[in-house]
């Protein structure tokens, strides 16, 4: 059975791609990662030294999925068509704030990267049925909320560093060759091997974020920053796409560019499940 890295170029995800590689885990047979076109700058610098890495030491093959552009597609919001939400924040009528529906990750990474399964690593034509393939997941102990059951027959979702395997029929198996870990242990091990650890991944605009983050974005990436404020501008008006009122990318629904952020309050944020943030 193909065994496939989920490649999110987090940490976790990251150090599965190079315990695999070198070794300390059974060796995968494909790493795909799925960008959505505006990772952090500091996330690109570290996809170019994973792609000479896997050159030098016969890492895994990555596969890098272009073929969906999620900061296009938002820069374009008022163009009228097909809406995929990030999940962002707006009025509602009645003054509280919702939540947009998350579809980001789905339709941007966990499709694109099904796709490029079917595509390129079975060479299927649309519609076939994929093989029962194994996806492997960087989740950690400490995040184990976020394990989840594939929507599909074909994959078993695959959790080394929790020791699971997952099924659509809801069956949960234990995985024999694990590694159970936490982020820190996960961290750890970076240390140990003498290798760079990756910065936190996720789109330079997801709405998924603590004011903390937001405060060192502004202040240690300014460039990422901007372009989160033009996402934000883009946004603002999407009543070609069914949403009357403003929406922003802070929940606050204040334009970033003007937010003083307060960087005391420590926030829990839920992140992406699938493939952001890991
Ligand atoms: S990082 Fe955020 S905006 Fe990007 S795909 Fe994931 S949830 Fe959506």
């Amino acid at each position: 059975m193909k065994q496939i890295i989920s490649l999110g170029m987090g940490v976790q995800s990251t150090a599965i791609y190079l315990m695999s590689s070198m070794g300390e885990l059974p060796r995968a047979d494909h790493a795909i990662f799925s960008d959505t076109g505006k990772e952090g700058a500091a996330t690109y610098q570290y996809l170019d030294f994973l792609l000479g890495w896997q050159k030098e030491n016969d890492g895994i093959p990555i596969a890098v999925c272009r073929d969906r552009n999620l900061h296009e597609d938002l820069l374009n919001a008022e163009r009228p068509g097909r809406f995929t939400s990030i999940p962002a924040f707006t009025k509602n009528d009645d003054g509280s704030v919702g939540m947009l529906r998350r579809q980001c990750t789905a339709e941007y990474k966990i499709t694109v990267v099904d796709n490029y399964i079917r595509d390129h690593i079975y060479g299927l034509s649309k519609g076939s049925r994929r093989p029962k393939t194994q996806i492997w997941h960087g989740i950690t102990l400490d995040e184990i909320g976020r394990m989840s059951q594939p929507y599909e027959a074909w994959k078993i979702n695959t959790y080394p560093f929790l020791g699971q395997m997952t099924f659509k029929t809801e069956a949960t198996e234990r995985l024999s060759w694990a590694r159970p870990m936490t982020r820190s242990d996960v961290v750890q091990w970076y240390i140990l091997q003498g290798l760079p650890i990756p910065p936190k991944s996720s789109c330079v605009f997801c709405p998924y974020q603590s004011d903390k983050a937001w405060a060192l974005k502004k202040k240690h990436s300014p460039e990422d920053f901007r372009d989160a404020v033009r996402i934000d501008e883009a946004i603002r008006n999407s009543t070609a796409k069914g949403i009357h009122n403003p929406v922003y990318l802070h929940r606050s629904c204040r334009p970033l560019a003007t937010i003083a952020f307060d960087v005391i309050k420590e926030e829990e944020w839920g992140e992406c499940s699938g493939n952001c943030h890991v």
